[in-house]
């Protein structure tokens, strides 16, 4: 199947608003083994959009446009594709009573400009929008080709991509190929994408079907498997074996599957063993205690948590000795071994996890550099302390910070968490 996608939107050439839609819509795509050979922005232009969505027609068998479904003016997407294959624009009830029900359960009054937002191309099918208003559509056109049109909001455009859209593409894909495309993905930390490549290479070069295809993400690398089959049970079976080849290699870097980041595993593991922790962070500013809330449940785990900049700060909240920071300085292991003490005494919590250290661009030395960061870790059994040394500006240094904070908690929760330093 090869696919092309549409961005549509002024705002996207004008360069106020940065297109992430196509960006993560060619992963998915990538991920179904869809080929994509373009990918156009155009403006809020009626004509314009009915151009471009005929060109892509023509082109492709499989059109996704993102954005402009919207209730105002400025959104003629629809407008746009009725144009280009000579549709008319008509009401769909379903996609109204979805509308009617989204402004009921907000307890807002809906507007008649909303009304327009259930008006498809004829033949159009909507597709079920669970975080707005717009529902997306579905064209389906002859020869096996079909248009679908998404709102511009990311949220929406996910939401409905991974609803419908994805679903509906894996059956056309596997009513084609008489077989499903199926794939995991393998998420490892720890290791560079090129330092993976090198210890797998061999497996990935003998292998047809499933196929893997390594990626990199921030701060850590996926391993995509996937395997062409009659069903997904098959599939699944052509898989297994390769996927444990492939931690036979690489288990100590795995850490999860597929949209499961580090701090979901983490809070899995955190309320399977009923353990709670506390965080005091310096360097990233709140950082690590919002990947660890921003899971559902947290409350099952996460007790509080400090931000902690100033060293004034680190000895009235958490008691850190003033002769430790005289002597070792802020960012040092004994500080941070110091801090997690601190902190899991402060919230009665089984661990304190620490972070501190040094985000630049100022303040690194030649014996502290920028990027220099110091953990701890503090449970029932003892206190450790590590460092790290990060590349990247500021965010970036504070982003990878939060990662391996989690992935120490992560290997400490699984026992494997190697000894700390020394002093
Ligand atoms: P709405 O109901 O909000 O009007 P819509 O389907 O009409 O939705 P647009 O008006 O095109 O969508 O876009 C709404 C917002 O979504 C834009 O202001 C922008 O912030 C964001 N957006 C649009 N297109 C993209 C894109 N390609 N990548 C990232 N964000 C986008
Ligand atoms: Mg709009």
């Amino acid at each position: 199947m090869l696919a092309e996608l549409i961005m549509v939107g002024t705002e996207l050439l004008l360069g106020e608003v940065i297109d992430t839609n196509s960006a993560y819509l060619a992963q998915r795509l990538a991920e179904l083994g869809v080929d994509l050979y373009y990918v156009s922005r155009v403006g809020d232009n009626r004509k314009r959009i009915a151009q471009l969505i005929q060109q892509a027609h023509q082109r492709a068998d499989l059109v996704i446009i993102s954005g402009g479904l919207g209730p105002t003016a400025d959104d003629l997407t629809k407008e746009a594709a009725a144009d280009a294959f000579g549709l008319e624009l008509v009401l769909c009830e379903d996609a109204l009573a979805e509308i009617e029900e989204h402004f009921h359960r907000l307890g807002r009054s809906m507007s008649e400009n909303n009304r327009r937002q259930a008006y498809l191309p004829a033949g159009g099918k909507a597709l079920s929008n669970p975080k707005g208003t717009a529902p997306g559509v579905l064209l389906e056109l002859p020869e096996g080709k079909a248009v679908i049109m998404l709102p511009g909001v990311p949220v929406e455009l996910k939401a409905i991509m991974e609803d419908s859209v994805i679903p509906y593409i894996r059956q056309v894909l596997g009513e084609e190929n008489g077989a499903v495309i199926y794939s995991r993905i393998l998420r490892f930390y720890g290791l560079g994408e090129s330092a993976i490549d090198d210890m797998v290479q061999d497996i990935i070069a003998a292998q047809t079907n499933p196929t893997i295809a390594p990626y990199a993400g921030s701060g850590e690398v996926r391993l995509r498997i996937t395997a062409k089959a009659a069903n997904e049970c098959e599939a699944i079976e052509l898989i297994e074996p390769v996927e444990k080849q492939l931690l036979e290699r690489l288990g100590p870097y795995f850490y999860g599957y597929g949209d499961e980041g580090l701090e979901i595993v983490v809070s899995r593991l955190l309320l399977a063993q009923k353990q709670t922790v506390a965080v005091a962070e310096s360097c990233t500013g709140g950082l690590i205690s919002h990947k660890l809330t921003n899971v559902p449940g947290s409350s099952g785990y996460y007790m509080q948590g400090a931000v902690t900049y100033s060293n004034a700060a680190k000895t009235a909240v958490l008691g850190v000795d003033p002769q430790i920071l005289a002597e070792h300085g802020a960012v040092s292991g004994q500080t941070a071994r110091a801090m997690a003490e601190g902190v899991r005494k402060w919230a009665g919590t089984d661990i304190g996890l620490s972070v501190t250290g040094i985000a630049g661009p100022g303040g690194g030395t030649a014996a502290k550099p920028v990027g220099l960061v110091y953990f701890g870790i503090s449970y029932p059994g003892g206190t450790k302390a590590f460092r790290r040394q990060f590349a990247g500006d500021r965010l970036l240094v504070k982003q990878r910070t939060a990662l391996a904070a989690l992935d120490i908690l992560r290997r400490h929760l699984l026992g494997i968490l190697e000894e700390g330093l020394e002093d």
